[in-house]
């Protein structure tokens, strides 16, 4: 649900959520740090600029960082960048080159992405105290803002590390002009990137979310045997945008692989078609030719009425989680995967080993072969499967819940207030030169 607000600008509607709701899952000790960071911040403006409501990880987490943030008294918002087809197309472009693609950026690609940032910047209203833009997509704004008040982040979900050197070269000075930015890890900032401040922060899953609430057995199976799936038999889920950087036509060769020992094995591939992702139809197509009409592959989107409470159903279900990504900012998929106690088996990039422990919580892979080899481990020792999840489930409890993500904000807020206070005082205490 969306309301315009400004020709710039659409402000996202948000549901409400209640920190303490989260205290028997998350842990009383983190409530409590948050509580202690959110009391000199109570009331504080802060505006959250991305590219899309829905689809994708970052929506996803917006829709419960933003509520959370209120809860704990800051004033938050949400506002979405309006930008046309051909802004879509070269962002979709930026994304992929930046994750490494050979990609050429055109002037009619630069100027639809200016073009778009631009007119949100011309019709910006309101005073924030912090802005968050994530992403490249809004990442001009703090350029074209430049004489605003606030404090300016930049929040990278992205792995940059094999970066297109032209497309990089073209973002970096916006980046630049921002008071700190936030990476996923470490590895990712570029060498030559200088930004006065960096933290860093992992994304985050909300336990009580539809997706990611308890869900029993049976009504797990209830729901994905009304989309044809046999409960009864193994079943391999990957959950992920039709991306050529998700691999699903990888996970349907590893289907394939260990069909030869389980051949009642069947596949879901899940995938939502976001709005800032105009490469999303074309790729599912694709994967739908290659999975040849086979009545065990189960091809799903948004658009068969899959949303969060059947993402969760599939994850509960499955008998192996996948995420077998070519490349990969962190992978919310794997959180919620181990979230339902599952082992997920993930490709050996980007944050999926920030959250995968090799043989332990899943499988981290490099190939089809790796990938199936550990799908048959998962398959015949269910309750080894079990135990790893149990641990995984632990990991995420521990480290990558939205209270968490909260903590890491606010924790960001208070050091870029007295970074702010203390140079503030050095330049009163300076002695005036005559
Ligand atoms: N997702 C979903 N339905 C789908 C496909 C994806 O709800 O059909 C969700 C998924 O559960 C996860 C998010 O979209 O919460 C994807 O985030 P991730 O970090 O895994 O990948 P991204 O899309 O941001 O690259």
């Amino acid at each position: 649900m969306q309301e315009i607000r400004t020709p710039g600008m659409q402000h996202v509607v948000l549901s409400q959520k209640s920190l303490a709701d989260y205290a028997p899952i998350a842990g009383e000790s983190v409530i409590a740090d948050i509580e202690r960071l959110a009391r000199p911040l109570q009331g504080a403006r802060v505006l959250h600029i991305s590219s899309t409501a829905y689809g994708g990880g970052v929506a996803e987490m917006l829709h419960t960082l933003i509520p959370l943030m209120r809860s704990a008294g800051l004033d938050a918002e949400w506002a979405i960048i309006n930008g046309n087809d051909d802004f879509f197309t070269a962002t979709k472009s930026m994304h992929n080159a930046l994750q490494g693609m050979d990609l050429e950026l055109t002037n009619a690609m630069r100027a639809a992405y200016l073009h778009a940032n631009v007119d949100t910047a011309v019709y910006f209203e309101g005073e924030y105290d912090f802005i968050i833009v994530h992403d490249p997509q809004p990442a001009p704004l703090r350029t074209l803002r430049r004489s605003d008040g606030g404090k300016w982040i930049w929040r990278c979900h992205i792995d940059l590390t094999a970066a297109n050197q032209v497309y990089w070269s073209f973002l970096r000075p916006f980046i630049e002009a921002y008071d700190a930015a936030i990476f996923t890890m470490p590895q990712y900032v570029k060498n030559d990137l200088h930004v006065r401040k960096l933290a860093f922060v992992p994304p985050a899953i909300d336990p009580l979310s539809p997706k990611n609430a308890p869900m029993d057995d049976e009504r797990a199976a209830e729901i994905v045997r009304m989309y044809g799936v046999d409960p009864t038999r193994p079943l391999l889920v990957q959950v992920s945008r039709f991306d050529p950087w998700k691999d699903p036509l990888g996970v349907i060769d590893v289907y394939r692989s260990v069909r030869a020992e389980f051949p009642g094995a069947q596949l879901a591939l899940i995938g939502s078609m976001a709005h800032d992702d105009p490469e999303g139809m074309e790729y599912y197509q694709r994967t739908k030719e290659y999975a040849d009409e086979d009545p065990d592959i189960h091809l799903l989107s948004n658009l068969d009425g899959v949303g969060n409470v059947e993402v969760n159903a599939f994850q509960q279900a499955a008998s192996v989680v996948m995420q077998k990504s070519l490349r990969e900012g962190f992978g919310l998929t794997i959180a919620e995967g181990l979230w339902k106690g599952k082992p997920v088996i993930g490709g050996n990039v980007g944050g999926i080993p920030l959250q995968i422990e090799d043989g332990v919580t899943g499988f981290l892979v490099e190939s089809v072969e790796e990938a199936s080899a550990a799908a048959l481990e998962i398959m015949r020792d269910p309750e080894r499967a079990h135990r790893m999840g149990e641990i995984g489930r632990e990991v995420v409890r521990e480290k990558f819940l939205s209270t968490s993500n909260l903590r890491n904000y606010l924790r960001l807020f208070t050091e870029l207030m007295e970074q702010e206070a203390s140079e503030s005082k050095s330049r009163m205490a300076k002695p005036v030169a005559w």
